[in-house]
Order: structure tokens, then C-alpha cells, then sequence
């Protein structure tokens, strides 16, 4: 027999429409999954999988969580990329005659959220949409519907989709629409590992006039020709596609001003940082965790809002080509520097400023209740005193927040005259505004409170009457009020009573004048929730009115936060102000790491850096673990910070605006790509040397060694050359071929420089320290006796360098010594492998202990009276 119930039949209407979306279903207090979506959900939630009632025969698997804890749930299967719809029952199920009746309320897709709760306060979330024409130009736009952030752009030539996924990477969409499967496919191999992105394609791509009609009715008219989009139209039509999306998903916003702006942007107003050179310098994520912790994003961000911490990022991303624009950050940092008292102050004030930026979206989407308002009253009551700091301080930058920045009083006023202190939660019951507001909210609340008056009154009436002391009325939602007597009284209650309800140890009654009352009351009570209802409507559209200048307001606020942050760093961390040089110089004294000298464990000693247009590239060796990568990444760091408009951790810093900064890591593990380590490092490396010019910065740490010496030592060697003759971009270069030191003297512009080590017996101490001139060995092995790794491996590996090193010395040709000398001859170690191998000979169940610390200190002096030795032997050279 074929039976489907009711409930079932309208569940899988609803499903029919989205069958590539999880429903959730609420069913009471549920929110329910059926069939596969139950067993997905099961799964992907870590929920139980259960079954409930019979479908053509079958059960029905069934997953549910609890409706007041849904948000946990949901935000775990949009981490994980899926799209869920939620349908809400959208009647009273005792006012329902029948089967309630249910609605899809929201669609939840991972770039469409809106709810404070799901998000990361400290970034965007981007949706983006990609389109791609015949001819290999691509569109691309991304919108934050959480802030009301909307942006397009276009890309053509060779490298429009490096640039693309450069955007991704940047903007770390969580949703990719793309305009074809084909796109869709590649986009998905290029970007598994580290992008969680879902991607998936566009259900509808609008042509050109339907483009230009929807653009022009969300902003206005004059919007299309302003930014000249006939000039663009497949990144015009990606932002239309995007607006197509969002009404598909029920997600255009109602208000037409929320995307206040469209953007039409392009990557050239702004320092290029592709991917990987973010990645290796560590910008905005750190290396090791992942997390934004030990990133330079990390490590300056004192921002005290959501919105200064998002502005922050977007500016690491993209540092400024515009040196009166960086000059103009600076002047603004070095006042607050300057002035810790206003800093400070502004600090505290803004410490209380709540997501503006976040507000205005849900507002717009109708999505907040009276304690949002009572937030944003107390936010923009904080606009004043931030107010009165900026009018003390001078900086064009800071004067401009100020000139930019409306105190909003009287919106503050009205609805601070509206609405109570702390209302509630919902907004369908009432409760919500204050005394004096309005007279017939007033009215409605005194019919209430009068009425719990006249029941007390009633109450001590009938408490005479009856003469049952311990009588009492009481209000319960299922049975309103009521009159209790205890069991022992029963005897006494009048016949007018009506018995409603048994208790244990009492009865329950009613009566025809607490019927009365009840009426009276919840009917006052329900005028009042619907009219608080409708008040609360009309105050929220009036707040709805200033939207758009409220956003114009957290972006100023934002701005501000960023800047004081950026001066609470530099002072804490006793940072400089950057200059610019004219003729390409570049001149920084003392040096550091902004991230690993925060972290080190040692000191951290500051290094000199000096290029200009005869140096320009440094070669650097040094041994392992001497400060090389350290030393090259701080100068990449200095010059992006600069360009941000961030102080920077040196004593003082001259150098030219750079148009791009390149950072390379020679064979850095790249599994997760399927591509061998060696192929990426020259795929990374050829892109530098077809985009940098004369005035980039380069990073090379170690090119060339994912592969074979020779093969490593030439690659290098020709990237040198091939820099220094053609590109003669400004570039440091790490190095463990101590060979390649000799392009000095051969290469005009190369210089070479060391991490300068002390060698102690067979220690060896990094002095951190880098000098010019070259190290004439590597020191590996004695790196390898502080990394502890096992004496035997040890000297096993100082055997066969003396081997290898003695074959290269005879060998006829050298024209690149590959082997650096030993330092200590081999015979040395004879000698400790004999009192290992009496070490190892000695019967440890047959000493006494006195006798086990006779030969410990037997042993001892000899290694000692070795060393000394070896000492006398060096001071006698
Ligand atoms: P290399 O690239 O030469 O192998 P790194 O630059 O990776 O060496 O540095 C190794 C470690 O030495 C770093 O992790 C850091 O802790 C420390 N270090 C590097 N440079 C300095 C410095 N200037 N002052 C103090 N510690 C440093
Ligand atoms: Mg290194």
C-alpha cells in the first residue's frame, strides 16, 4: 500500500524545489532532516540517524536538532560548504486547522550570511562571481552582504587567471560562482588544498542589456555611465549575476541603498601581492598554524572593532602605489604615536563601539530587534566623545574622520525616548517601549497592571469569603488564571468554584470573574504586542533612512581604528617612520623581523641593510639556521608595511616606492598541489622574472634547491644573471652554493653578504649578524650536533664529506667547488668513538654506583684534556 502522510507530501514539495540543499524542517521544536538529507546531515553534524514512520513501505530516516540550538548546527555544515533551507512553521499549530502551515523562511548558502553569530568579526565574507568570455577576459565581483561591501573588476591578457586566483586568495571568498562547469572544474583543481571556497556554477548569467537594467534600477541611472561600465561589461555583468543570485536565494536586499556603493576597482591602483609571495612572507596567515596568529596581519592589529580589524586586512592585502596617499597614513600614525593620551582614549571609546558596519546589513535586511537599536543608540552615543579627541588632533586624515563623522543625536534621541533599556529579544510580544512614548501603549500597559491590582484584591476577598488563608491566584499560559486550594481546604470552596486542574497536593479552580479578567487582560495584551509591534516597525524603517550614512559612518570609524592601531604598535614596538627615496636607494638601519623578534626566545640584533642602483642584489650565505631567511623576509616586510602606511621596525628606513614585492621560497613543500616541489619553485620563479621590474623587490631564499647541486647551483646561477643584466629589480638572495659568491666581481650589482657564526671547539654561534664577504663553509654538520641529532650519524657524515671533498680536490676540472672544507681533521673523532665504544662495554649491573661515578669521571677527563688540546692547537696556528 502506497501512504504518504500529509506532513510527508508537503515536505517534498518544499524539497522538490531545492534538491541540492539540505532542508531543514522545523516540526515543533525540531528542526528535522528526511531521507538522504538526513543521513548526510547525520553524518555531517554528527547527529544521530533515527527513522520515523513508514513512506511507500519504507521508513523514513530522520535526523533533528533542537531549534534554540540550530545556529551551532548550521554554522557546521556552512563551514562545510553546504546550502541549507530552512522552512519554519508560519502558523500557531493550535491555531492551525489541519496541517500547519510552513514556509521557507532562509536560504543559508556560505557567502550569503548575515547573522553576527556565524560570522568571523575579523574578515569579509565574500561571494564572488567569475565569469569568463570566448576570449579568455575575465569578470569578477565580490560582495559582502554582512557589510554591504560590493565590488567589480576585469581581467585580460596572459595572466588573467593567475590575477584571478590572486583575487581568491586575497579576498578568501567562501562562495565561488563561476560561469561555466568548465571554469568551475579548474577553479576546483587549482584551489583544493587551501581554499574551502564552495564552488559551483552560475544558475543564470544575464546578457548585456539585462545587466544594464539591473544595475541601473539597484543604484540609480547615472551609475552605469559614472563608472564607465560600458567600458566593462563582463565585470558589470558578474555583479548583476550576483544580484540574480541573491534574489534566487531570497537574499536581495529589501533596501535598495544597501550596497551603498559599487566599486568598479582594479588591482593597479594597488601593489600587486600575488599569493604565494603573501604566503611566504606570512601577511595575513601564519605558516605554521594556519590561524592569523604569528602573521604580520597578527602582529599588528590592535584594533579595538570588528570593522578596523577587516579594514586593517584589506589594506595588508593591497599595500598603496601612491606615495602622497602613504604619506598622509603616516602623518596620522605619527600624531597618535605622538599623543598617547588621545590615543588612549580613543582606545577606550572604541573598545565599546559595537559592528556598525554588520548592524547596517541587517538592518537593511530587516533582520534586527529592539536590543540592536538600544546597541546602536549606545554606539552612536560614543560618536560625540570620539568627536571631541579628533577636534584636538591635526592630521588631515583624522580632521577629515572628524568632518565625516555625524554625531546622529537625534537619532540617538528618538530612540532612546522610544524604547527601554534592555527590551527583549523578540519583538512580537511587547515590552519594548517606554513609558511616555505612546499613549495608547501606555493606556494597554496601566489596563495590565491595574488588572494584577484587582486580582490581588479579589484574592484577599475571597480569602475572607472562604475562609481559606492559604488561597491563591495564580496564571499558568496553558490554563491563565486560576484559583489554588490545597487539598486540605477542600471541604470549603464554594460551589461557584470550577475545577480546572489536580495537582498532588492541591486542586486548581476557575472562576466567571477570573474568566473575566483573563479576557480583559489578554486582550489588552495582545493590542499591545501588535502595536508595539507596528511602532517598533515604523522606528526601525525611520533608523532604516539613515542607513546609508551609517555605513558612511563605520567605514570613517573603521578608518580611525585602523590608524590608531597602527600607532599603538608602532609605539609598543618602537617602530620608525619610513621615508621615500627618489633614485632607488634603499637604506635601512637595524633591521628586525616584525613577527620573529616578537617570538624568538633570544634577542633579537637588528642588521643594516644598504642597495641602491650599483647594488642591487645581495647574495647571502651563511649556514643553516644563521638568520638568512629571517634577515631577507624583514626587508620585504619593511617595504610592504611601508607602503600599507604602517610604521616599521627598524631605527630608521629610506627606500623607493616598489610597484610589486616578490617573495620565493626555494623547494617549499607543496604536496597538497600533486605538482613536484622542484617544478613549483621554477613555475614561481619564472613569474618574477616575466613581471618584476627595476623597481621590485625580490626575495629568493634558497632557489634552486629542490633539485640536484648542480642543477640547483646553475638555475640559481642563471636567475642571478638573468636579474642583474635584464630586470635589475632590487633583490636578496639566499644561498647555501657558497660557490655562487664569486658572480661578485663578475656580475655588476651583486654583493656579497654572510650571517656572520663564531666558532667555539665544535660549536658553532650565530652571531645574527650579517657582514659583507661570503662564508667559505656550511657549517652543516655542526648544525646538525645543536640539533642533536646522534654522534654516530655524526661522524659517519664527516667521513664521507672528507671522502667526497678529497675526490673533488683531485678531480681534474673544479670549476665550482662543491665541497666545502672541513674544519677538523678526520682523525679527531677516532678518539671519541673509543669512549663510546667504552661506554657502550660497560656493564652497568655489575658497577656499584660509587664505582659508576668513578668511571663518569674518568671519562669526563679525558674529553676534557682532548679539548684543551684542540684549543692549544688552534691558538698555536
Ligand atoms: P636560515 O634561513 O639562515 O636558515 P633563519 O632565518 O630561518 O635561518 O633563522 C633561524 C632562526 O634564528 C629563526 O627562527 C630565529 O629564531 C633566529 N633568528 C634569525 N635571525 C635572528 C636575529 N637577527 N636575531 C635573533 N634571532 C634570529
Ligand atoms: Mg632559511
Amino acid at each position: 500500500m502506497n501512504r504518504t502522510s500529509p506532513m510527508m507530501e508537503q515536505y517534498k514539495k518544499i524539497k522538490e524545489q531545492h534538491p541540492d540543499k539540505l532542508l531543514m524542517f522545523q516540526v515543533g521544536d525540531f528542526y528535522e532532516l528526511f531521507f538522504g538529507d538526513a543521513e548526510l546531515g547525520a553524518r555531517e553534524m554528527e547527529i544521530a540517524l533515527t527513522s520515523r514512520g513508514i513512506d511507500n513501505e519504507n521508513p523514513i530516516p530522520l535526523a533533528g536538532v533542537p531549534i534554540h540550538a540550530a545556529d551551532t548546527y548550521l554554522n557546521k555544515l556552512l563551514a562545510k560548504g553546504f546550502k541549507v533551507v530552512i522552512c519554519d512553521q508560519v502558523e500557531n499549530s493550535s491555531q492551525a486547522t489541519g496541517l500547519v502551515r510552513r514556509e521557507i523562511t532562509r536560504i543559508l548558502t556560505p557567502g550569503t550570511i548575515t547573522d553576527p553569530e556565524m560570522l568571523d568579526e575579523g574578515r569579509n565574507n565574500y561571494l564572488m562571481v567569475i565569469l569568463r568570455s570566448q576570449e579568455e577576459k575575465y569578470g569578477l565581483a565580490a560582495l559582502d552582504i554582512s557589510t554591504g561591501d560590493f565590488r567589480v573588476t576585469e581581467f585580460k591578457g596572459d595572466d588573467s587567471y593567475d590575477l584571478i586566483l590572486d583575487e581568491i586568495r586575497r579576498l578568501q571568498p567562501s562562495e565561488i560562482l563561476c560561469s561555466s562547469s568548465d571554469l568551475e572544474k579548474s577553479l576546483r583543481t587549482t584551489l583544493n588544498a587551501f581554499n574551502s571556497a564552495l564552488i559551483e556554477t552560475l544558475p543564470v548569467i544575464p546578457d548585456i542589456k539585462e545587466t544594464e537594467e539591473l544595475i541601473k534600477k539597484h543604484w540609480n541611472n547615472n551609475i552605469w555611465e559614472a563608472l564607465s561600465l560600458d567600458s566593462y561589461p563582463l565585470a558589470a555583468s558578474a555583479g548583476a549575476a550576483a544580484l540574480i543570485y541573491l534574489e534566487l536565494l531570497q537574499q536581495l536586499p529589501p533596501a535598495v541603498n544597501h550596497f551603498h556603493n559599487i566599486e568598479l576597482y582594479f588591482s593597479k591602483k594597488n601593489m600587486i601581492i600575488d599569493s604565494i609571495t603573501n604566503r611566504n612572507l606570512e601577511l595575513t596567515q601564519s605558516l605554521r598554524t594556519g590561524g592569523r596568529q604569528g602573521s604580520l596581519l597578527g602582529l599588528s592589529d590592535r584594533c579595538m572593532t570588528g570593522m578596523g580589524r577587516r579594514l586593517l586586512k584589506r589594506w595588508i592585502d593591497q599595500p598603496l602605489l601612491d606615495k602622497s596617499q602613504i604619506e598622509e597614513r603616516f602623518d596620522a600614525v605619527e600624531e597618535l604615536v605622538g599623543k598617547p593620551i588621545p590615543r588612549k582614549n580613543l582606545r577606550k571609546k572604541l573598545d565599546d563601539i559595537f559592528d556598525l558596519e554588520r548592524f547596517c546589513s541587517r538592518l537593511t535586511y530587516q533582520r534586527i530587534n529592539a536590543r540592536d537599536l538600544v546597541a546602536l543608540k549606545n554606539t552612536i552615543r560614543l560618536i560625540r566623545p570620539l568627536k571631541d579627541i579628533l577636534s584636538e588632533l591635526n592630521a588631515p586624515k583624522l580632521k577629515n574622520i572628524n568632518v565625516n563623522l555625524p554625531p546622529f543625536e537625534d537619532l540617538a534621541l528618538k530612540i532612546e525616548s522610544a524604547l527601554v533599556s534592555d527590551p527583549p529579544m523578540t519583538i512580537k510580544e511587547g515590552g519594548l517601549f517606554r513609558e511616555g512614548y505612546h499613549e495608547e501603549v501606555d493606556r494597554l500597559n496601566k489596563l495590565s497592571s491595574d488588572s494584577g491590582n484587582l486580582l490581588l484584591e479579589y484574592e484577599q476577598n475571597e480569602r475572607r469569603r472562604t475562609g481559606i488563608k492559604t488561597l491563591k491566584v495564580g496564571y499558568n499560559r496553558n490554563f491563565g488564571y486560576f484559583m489554588e486550594i490545597t487539598k486540605t481546604n477542600l471541604n470549603y470552596v464554594p460551589p461557584d468554584y470550577n475545577r480546572k486542574q489536580t495537582l498532588v497536593n492541591a486542586e486548581r479552580f476557575t472562576t466567571e470573574y477570573l474568566q473575566q479578567m483573563e479576557e480583559q487582560v489578554t486582550g489588552a495584551r495582545d493590542k499591545l504586542a501588535q502595536l508595539e509591534y507596528k511602532l517598533f516597525e515604523e522606528l526601525r524603517n525611520h533608523v532604516l533612512s539613515f542607513a546609508e550614512d551609517l555605513l558612511d559612518a563605520a567605514y570613517q570609524v573603521a578608518l580611525l581604528d585602523v590608524i590608531q592601531g597602527l600607532a599603538e604598535t608602532a609605539e609598543n614596538h618602537h617602530y620608525c617612520r619610513p621615508e621615500f627615496s627618489e633614485n632607488r636607494e634603499m637604506i635601512i638601519k637595524q633591521a628586525r623581523h616584525p613577527v620573529v623578534e616578537q617570538l624568538a626566545c633570544e634577542r633579537f640584533v637588528p642588521n643594516d641593510l644598504i642597495m641602491n642602483n650599483r647594488h642591487f642584489l645581495l647574495l647571502i650565505t651563511g649556514p643553516n639556521m644563521a638568520g638568512k631567511s629571517t634577515y631577507i623576509r624583514s626587508a620585504a616586510l619593511i617595504a610592504i608595511m611601508a607602503q600599507i602606511g604602517s610604521f616599521v621596525p627598524a631605527e630608521s628606513a629610506l627606500m623607493p616606492l616598489f610597484d610589486r614585492v616578490f617573495a620565493r621560497v626555494g623547494a617549499s613543500d607543496d604536496l597538497s598541489s600533486g605538482h613536484s616541489t622542484f617544478m613549483v619553485e621554477m613555475q614561481e620563479t619564472a613569474v618574477i622574472l616575466k613581471e618584476a621590474t627595476i623597481d621590485s623587490l625580490v626575495i629568493l631564499d634558497e632557489i634552486g634547491r629542490g633539485t640536484s647541486t648542480y642543477d640547483g647551483m646553475s638555475i640559481a646561477r642563471g636567475v642571478i644573471e638573468y636579474i642583474c643584466n635584464k630586470v635589475k629589480a632590487k633583490t636578496l638572495f639566499s644561498t647555501h652554493y657558497h660557490e655562487l659568491t664569486r658572480l661578485e666581481g663578475e656580475l655588476s650589482g651583486v654583493r656579497n653578504y654572510t650571517m656572520a657564526v663564531k666558532e667555539k671547539g665544535k660549536e658553532v654561534i650565530f652571531l645574527r649578524q650579517i657582514v659583507p664577504g661570503k662564508a667559505d663553509k656550511s657549517y652543516g654538520i655542526n648544525v646538525a650536533r645543536l640539533a642533536g641529532v646522534p654522534p654516530e650519524v655524526l661522524f659517519r657524515a664527516e667521513a664521507y664529506l672528507f671522502e667526497l671533498e678529497l675526490a673533488a680536490s683531485t678531480a681534474a676540472e673544479q670549476q665550482l667547488s662543491l665541497l666545502p672544507m672541513v674544519s677538523e681533521p678526520l682523525s679527531d673523532h677516532r678518539f671519541e668513538l673509543e669512549l663510546i665504544e667504552q661506554i657502550r662495554e660497560i656493564d652497568l649491573n655489575r658497577l656499584t654506583p660509587l664505582e659508576a661515578m668513578q668511571k663518569l669521571f674518568e671519562l669526563q677527563n679525558r674529553l676534557l684534556a682532548d679539548d684543551n688540546k684542540l684549543d692549544i692547537d688552534k691558538e698555536g696556528k
